[in-house]
């Protein structure tokens, strides 16, 4: 497995909830995780590696604390409050700087690898990048929070090199 970048088409499925968390989805679990830390991300979701359930992991601050490998399933979000602007990247969107504004403070639900039900209160940092995964369980990428002009410059950027690819 891999991280896919766009525009690999499986960036644009909505995933499917997960009904039955069973080892095939443990593994996965597992394998997102390292293909993150390998990319030095700090999310990533399920649909990039090419999985279309909902299924999205996470950990902030191992670079400080160590690894936590924090997993959240089928998520929602319950309660969004105020707004924050930020910049994102992703890794299935190389080279590229999205100025976004988000919801400062969620609160989310869905459920761990363990099949436990988990309801929490983010903000900030973190608020941000499960907003940014969920986006990805719907097929939004941060292509879409820019303008029409800076998402066709990157497209076209990104065709030139498909095409120098090929060509080669
Ligand atoms: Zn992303």
């Amino acid at each position: 497995m891999e991280i896919v970048a766009y525009p690999d088409p499986i960036l644009r499925e909505k995933a499917e909830p997960v009904y039955n968390i069973d080892q095939d989805t443990l593994d996965l679990i597992e394998i997102m995780g390292e293909l993150m830390y390998g990319a030095s991300g700090i999310g990533l979701a399920a649909n990039q590696v090419g999985v279309a359930k909902q299924i999205f992991v996470f950990d902030l601050d191992y670079r400080e604390k160590g690894r936590n490998l924090n997993a959240l399933i089928n998520p929602t979000i319950v309660l969004a409050e105020d707004r924050i602007e930020f910049e994102e990247g992703c890794l299935s969107v190389p080279d590229f700087l999205a100025k976004t504004t988000r919801r400062k403070y969620i609160k989310v639900t869905g459920i761990d690898k363990k099949g436990k039900p988990i309801d929490r209160e983010a903000e900030g940092l973190l608020a941000v990048c499960i907003q940014h995964e969920i986006d990805h369980l719907n097929g939004t990428l941060i292509l879409d929070h820019v303008s029409s002009l800076k998402r066709n410059l990157y497209t076209k950027r990104i065709a030139k090199l498909m095409r120098r690819d090929r060509d080669r």
